[in-house]
């Protein structure tokens, strides 16, 4: 059974003086495949942190982390790249998407790590645009596009791959209400139809609201 299990993550950063910052402490979470989560808190207590740990770009200070039973500390840098490509999808606040590519050749970003996107890759990536409602924009620029239209390409650049996990970071900070209301929806209905795993973090409790299980960061604590 795919499964997300971190253990006792604490993060630390050395301080300038006396003793270090400790961000997170003895944070612990499981998630299965189909299951999504959402932790609130305040900025600054440690979300964008929690994150980037559960997504293999930054190291737990003490800890482990495990996908599909796979401990990504174990992995050397390269193995740890073709990992994190293959198995966790990003959604960021900002878009993040390369501005002199087209909708579809953003949407195909994850499959470059593995070489060049042939016919099959491009069909996978067509069919997610359409899904996303995006077709007739792919050969687009992202300038040409609204925030809500962009976040819908990120979240099918996220998708491509099928990755076990998916992470979204304020996926929605930059968008209004409704516009909002309609990308979490669209996130939602396609983590269910891939039955992915799905963390979002976010001060906002109103998209908090809208995930199955909600956890609070406070003082570096994770509780449910
Ligand atoms: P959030 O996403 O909840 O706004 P972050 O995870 O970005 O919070 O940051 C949590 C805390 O960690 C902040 O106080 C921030 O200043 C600190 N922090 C983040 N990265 C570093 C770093 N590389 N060195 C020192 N402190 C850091």
């Amino acid at each position: 059974m795919t499964s997300l299990i971190a253990k006792n993550i604490s993060k630390q950063y050395p301080a300038a003086t006396g003793k270090p910052l400790e961000i997170l402490t003895d944070v612990s979470l499981t998630l299965a495949a189909g299951e999504n989560l959402a932790v609130v808190g305040p900025s600054g207590c440690g979300k964008s942190t929690l994150l980037a740990i559960l997504g293999t770009l930054d190291e737990p200070s003490a800890g482990t982390v495990t996908l599909d039973g796979v401990d990504p500390a174990s992995l050397d840098e390269k193995s740890l790249a073709q990992f994190r490509s293959r198995q966790i999808g990003f959604v960021f606040q900002d878009h993040h998407l390369l501005p002199q590519c087209t909708v579809l050749e953003n949407v195909l970003v994850p499959f470059l790590a593995d070489g060049r996107a042939g016919p099959e890759q491009v069909a996978t990536a067509e069919q997610l645009l359409e899904r996303v409602g995006l077709s007739e924009r792919r050969l687009h620029r992202p300038a040409q596009l609204s925030g809500g239209e962009k976040q819908r390409v990120a979240i099918a650049r996220a998708l491509v791959r099928e990755p076990t996990l998916l992470l979204a970071d304020e996926p929605t900070g930059n968008l209004d209400q409704s516009t909002a209301t309609d990308v979490i929806q669209l996130l939602l209905d396609l983590q269910q139809e891939h039955q992915s795993i799905l963390v979002v973090v976010t001060h906002s409790e109103t998209l908090a609201a809208r995930l199955q299980r909600r956890g609070v960061l406070d003082g570096g604590r994770l509780t449910f």
